[in-house]
Parts: C-alpha cells; structure tokens; sequence
C-alpha cells in the first residue's frame, strides 16, 4: 500500500477534525498516547486560569465559588459516558494503584467468609502487587488464573472466590477479555469483579452498566489525556454503593466533612470512595481534557481505533516481515485493545532509533516494541509513515548503534 491510500483514509475520517483539538507536535507520530496522552488545547488556558485567578485570586473562596469542592463528582460524572456509567457512578482520586487498593479492599469486604482474590500473573505489576497486599491484611489468598493455559476463566472460581480483579485491556499485548461474558461468569458464583481499565477507558467501547461490572477503575493520563500524573477515577455500581466502605476514611468521604465530628459516616453515593484533597490543578487538568471527547461517540472512536491498528498490522504484514519483525497482537477485532506490538531483535535499539526519527512508540521487555492509536488524534498517513520508519532502521541496522543501546530509567 503507499501512501496515497492513507491520505485517502484521512479524507474518508469522520474524526479526522478531533486533531486540531490537541497540541501534537508536527515532527512527531505520535504512538505512545497509551502511556502518556498528548496535550488537549484547552488544558493550558484552565490550568492558567486556575492557578493565577481561582488560586491567586480567589483563595480559599475558590473551593465553593470555583466550584474545587464538587470537581471529584463533577468529573467523574463528565467521564461516565466514555465507560458506559451513569453519571454519580464514577468519581476522581489517587493515584491509579491507591485507588485499586480502596475498590479491591472494598470488594473483598462485601464478601466475608470467602477467601480468594483472582488476578492474572500477567497483570501490570502494579495490579497483582496491590492484590497482594489486601490479600495480606484481609488474610486472604491471591488466586493466579492464566488465560494463556486456562482460557476458561471459570476453571478457576468456586464458593471461595471473592473478587476477581482482572485488566480489561493487558497492557504489554494489548488483548481485549470479553467485559460483559467474564462478569456474568464471575456473578454466576456469586463474586465481584474489579475491572482495570487503564488501557480501555477513551479507546475502546466499556459498557459497565450494561455488563453490570462491580467496580472499575482506570488511568486519567493514558487514553484520557489528563497530564502526568493526573488522578485516577473510580466506579461503584450504584446497587453495591450503600454497602460499600472503603478502607482509607478520610473526612472529604465523610456524610458531613464540616461538621467535624469525631467518628466516621460515609458520605451518600460515590462520594463515600473520597480520602482527601486531591491536587485542584491536577483535577481541572482532566477536566478540561475530556471536552476533547464532545461530540464524538465510544463506536466511532473504537471504529477509527480498529481501522488504524488494522492499517498498521497490514504494513507491518506487508513490509517487515522479511526484516526479522512480526506482529504481536490479537489479529481478531473482538480480543484487540488499542496498541499493537512488533516482536524483533533489539527491541530496545528499535525503538530508541524510531524515537530520533520522531516515531515515539515503547520498550517492553524483552524483545517488543509497542505502538498505541489513540483515533483523537492519529492519522492514517502517521502510521504509514511509521511503518516506513520502521522499515528504514531495519534495513539500515540503526537498532545496532550503540548510542541506541543505552538504557535510560524510563523505557
Ligand atoms: C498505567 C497503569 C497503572 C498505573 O498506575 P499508577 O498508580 O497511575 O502509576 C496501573 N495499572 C495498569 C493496568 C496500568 O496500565
């Protein structure tokens, strides 16, 4: 295919206009929006805004006039609809790992008496560390199921299963579980699942009322652009929130934060998962990010999602087969998330030689690069012209040099 096709994709586009709004540098393609999201243009101006008039300005007022004290709710409910939740059914906070450790202690403890939490060994660490950790002070036991040897998750649940907390979306191959099927195997015995969906929240279609998922949670920096570092969000469904306690009670998820009273009542609703302040900054970041979802729908963004990583499993196919490169990803639409990976030689020196080229993807250990479409912003041409990239370092052993080979902390 060259790249005339592409450009003829980009014509055909319907979100082709969703570009302009984000600020991605021209000299780059960017493949990496699944680690860290590109920059929404409205983000600068709100977080200006915040700092030198509702901060500068307005102080401690801010918290009631600019609206600081609702923003937990507030954009947790804007973010609903791209995860298929209602709106008060999600809310912002913490850190990703702090908040799958509120969500897994919280599920565990509507079900006493059972015993065993169910987590994949090829989570994201971070996933089965936190499992491990509630796992030891509840004293409970952590489960592995393995997909890979075991495809039917219900081989591995029984009367003693708890939770099972599994990534939506597995961050290294970018395999996609079947939400709504796995649910309804997990309540079949009675337990709650907690979905992870740092790799599907703004790429792929989550349907959690539909699937009638327990808990989720996900990250706000990935697919939904809120800046390094920007908070988490959470999902409680609402038959399960009145029972629901968390394990770090802290006054801004108290019933009456400014009644001060001594001992604890969670607050109503969803607001209960609160702790406490949470960066205001930070906050107004990934709410300004969101609006760059207006307008387009979870089917046509996981649409142009598939055309894009379809686009680019073809040239790969087509040109760096013969170069020693394959494909590592799900071919069939229904079990691929949003990245692809290619398997070569000297993964790492790949992509350190596409990332001077300007084609920004990641090193995964040990031998896969991983390339993420985020259809907000990505054109066909962009990863036409990657593909071309690529297809030139091989050919020219760019992935060799040993300036390419020097490991920096962040891979
Ligand atoms: C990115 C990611 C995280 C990150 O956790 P932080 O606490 O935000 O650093 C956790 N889990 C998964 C599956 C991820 O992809």
């Amino acid at each position: 295919m060259d790249r005339s096709a592409a450009e003829a994709l980009d014509r055909d586009d319907p979100l082709a206009h969703t570009r302009d709004r984000f600020d991605v540098p021209d000299v780059l393609i960017y493949l990496d929006g699944n680690s860290l999201g590109a920059l929404p243009k409205a983000v600068p101006q709100r977080v200006n805004d915040v700092i030198t008039q509702q901060w500068g300005h307005d102080l401690v007022t801010s918290w009631n006039k600019q609206g600081w004290w609702d923003l937990p709710d507030a954009v947790g409910s804007k973010l609903a609809r791209i995860i298929g939740a209602q709106p008060k059914s999600v809310v912002i906070s913490d850190a990703t790992s702090v908040q799958l450790y509120k969500l897994l202690m919280a599920a565990a403890r509507l079900r006493p008496g059972r015993s065993t939490i169910v987590v994949e060994p090829t989570s994201f660490p971070t996933n089965a560390y936190i499992a491990a950790s509630v796992a030891d002070v509840l004293g409970l036991t952590v489960r592995w199921w393995s997909p890979a040897d075991e495809p039917d998750i219900s081989a591995v649940l029984d009367e003693d299963t708890a939770v099972v907390s599994l990534c939506h979306v597995d961050y290294r191959l970018g395999r996609m579980h079947d939400g709504r099927a796995i649910t309804q195997q997990v309540h079949d015995t009675e337990a709650l699942v907690l979905w992870d969906l740092c790799h599907s929240a703004g790429a792929v279609e989550v349907q959690l009322d539909d699937w009638d998922a327990d808990f989720a949670a996900g990250c706000g920096y990935k697919y939904l652009n809120g800046g390094p570092g920007a908070p988490s969000f959470a999902y409680v469904n609402p038959r399960l929130i009145d029972d629901v306690r968390q394990p770090i009670s802290g006054w801004h998820g108290h019933a009456a934060p400014f009644a001060l009273e001594r001992d604890y009542r969670p607050a109503e609703g969803i607001r209960r998962l609160q702790t406490g302040s949470n960066s205001v900054i930070a906050m107004a970041a990934l709410d300004a990010a969101l609006d760059a979802f207006d307008g387009v729908t979870m089917t046509a963004l996981r649409a142009k999602s598939l055309a894009l990583s379809d686009l680019f499993i073809a040239l790969v196919d087509e040109r760096l087969a013969a170069l020693g490169a394959t494909i590592e990803a799900p071919r069939s639409h229904d079990q691929r998330g949003s990245q692809v990976c290619v398997r070569t030689e000297n993964a790492y020196g790949f992509v350190q030689a596409l990332i001077k080229r300007g084609v920004v993807g990641d090193f995964r250990e040990p031998d896969l690069a991983r390339f993420g479409f985020t259809p907000l912003y990505l054109r066909f041409v962009d990863v036409w012209t990657a593909v071309h990239q690529m297809a030139e370092v091989l050919e020219s052993g760019e992935h060799e040099l040993p300036e390419n080979n020097v490991r920096a902390p962040v891979t």
